[in-house]
């Protein structure tokens, strides 16, 4: 038995886990489950089984979302276990395919990715979203995903720099923008910025940090994600302030840098959630002289609904927050877009390498929209929200897609501590 995969041990094999598993849902394959996938990769450590096409492949389809290990009595640790059988073909199988092209530039961070985000701003500019799909040779390509993932919506620059509270200074935190954020969350970043400036917090944006590694070690490529951690390391060693992360796809990946890197782990102490660290400033907040006020009635939004992302719920456990957040704004009704205990199919690079699985998981969750039509759909993961935004597009419903911080600082006045 190969050492590092020496914890598939622990399952006993109980199937209790199938029921939670979106793709053992899709399929009805032992190989598409979690027990089916956990004996696969004890045959791969063991030597038993190749690394062929039809392992691969059962193995590859896993969307790491982690339903399983959240429901496994026995604590199967399976998003671990995932990448290290991932490694293990990766090295008998060095040629297979890792991340697709498209995405890679953008996982760099720094300049290449910056050069990445701006074409990706043309293609938004010049409206590819829309007909990319239909171009030929482009429709069921990368390329062609990838621009018809692009929001509709023209994407604002990513702050940088450092910036200052107009009153009296908390503390210092520092912003953690990451390589799809930097692309295509600028208005989300700049809202989480003003919520933290408003509330009197000085808040750095390192310029040199990068992609946090997840999309590679999910590929199989660890010693890709050590070196984006050691990176991310120096690019927040400034300071010892709290590291605010809107994604929690990203956040999940921050918090296991400690397993990663040596010294990993003081930086993975500073990670907060932002709901987490703005509900710490609760009455500030919303007390009765708080700092967030509504806007006129006619500009406020009565209903939305919230999609809840797999590392969110399954590894983080941290939808409290964001919910307690929501929940403190009058007048507005929230509610939850069923199948929220599902993966919307984006999982990641999983939405360009499996669109076939992506768009079936998504489905659902479209329709769950259409019925419960909701003024916005609220999540805190970007690959989410592109998929959703994508999905919302296919189907000619009009509801935008947002973060928390957005959707707030859009909704209501935030004023200056
Ligand atoms: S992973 Fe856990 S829940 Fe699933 S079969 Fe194994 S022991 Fe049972
Ligand atoms: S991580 Fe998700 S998709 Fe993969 S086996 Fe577990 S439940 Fe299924």
């Amino acid at each position: 038995m190969n050492h590092r995969l020496k914890d598939t041990d622990r399952c006993v094999m109980c199937g209790l886990c199938l029921p939670h598993c979106p793709t053992y849902g899709l399929s009805r394959q032992e190989g598409d489950s979690p027990r089916g996938r956990i004996s696969l990769m004890q045959g791969l450590a063991s030597g038993r089984l190749e690394a062929d096409d039809r392992v691969s492949a059962h193995l590859d389809g896993c969307l790491e979302c982690r339903a399983c290990e959240s429901v496994c009595p026995s604590g199967v640790p399976f998003g671990r276990l995932m990448d290290e059988a991932r490694a293990l073909l990766r090295e008998q199988r060095p040629d297979r395919p890792a991340l697709p092209g498209v995405a890679r530039p953008m996982l760099r961070g720094g300049a290449t990715g910056r050069f990445m985000a701006g074409l990706l701003h043309t293609g938004q500019r010049l409206g590819l979203a829309g007909v990319a799909g239909r171009l030929p040779g482009l429709a069921g390509k990368p390329l062609g995903r990838a621009l018809a993932l692009l929001p509709a919506k023209a994407t604002p620059a990513t702050p940088r720099g450092i910036h200052t509270p107009a009153g009296d200074c908390l503390g210092t935190v520092q912003l953690f923008t990451g390589c799809t954020g930097n692309a295509f969350e600028g208005r989300a970043l700049a809202a989480a910025r003003d919520l933290l400036l408003a509330l009197g917090y000085r808040v750095e944006v390192p310029p040199t940090q990068g992609c946090c590694g997840a999309l590679d070690l999910h590929a199989g490529k660890p010693e890709a994600t050590r070196r984006l951690a050691a990176g991310n390391l120096a690019a927040f060693a400034a300071s010892d302030a709290p590291i605010i992360s809107l994604n929690s796809g990203c956040r999940t990946q921050l918090r296991e840098y400690a397993a990663l890197i040596p010294e990993g782990a003081a930086l993975a102490g500073r990670v907060r959630d932002l709901y987490g660290f703005l509900m710490e400033h609760e009455d500030r907040l919303f007390g009765e002289e708080g700092l967030v006020r509504p806007k006129p009635p006619e500009h406020r939004t009565r209903r939305v609904a919230v999609h809840l992302p797999c590392t969110l719920r399954n590894v983080l456990r941290e939808q409290g927050a964001m919910l307690a957040l929501l929940r403190r704004l009058p007048g507005l009704e929230v509610v939850e877009l069923e199948g929220n205990d599902r993966c919307c199919g984006a999982a990641g690079a999983h939405m360009f390498t499996h669109p076939e699985a992506a768009d079936a998981l998504l489905s659902p969750k479209i329709e769950a929209a259409r019925r419960q039509a909701p003024e916005a759909i609220i999540t805190a993961n970007i690959g989410c929200s592109l998929h959703f935004q994508a999905g919302l597009r296919r189907a000619g419903l009009e509801v935008p897609v947002m973060t928390p911080a957005e959707w707030l600082v859009s909704q209501w006045q935030v004023s200056s501590g």
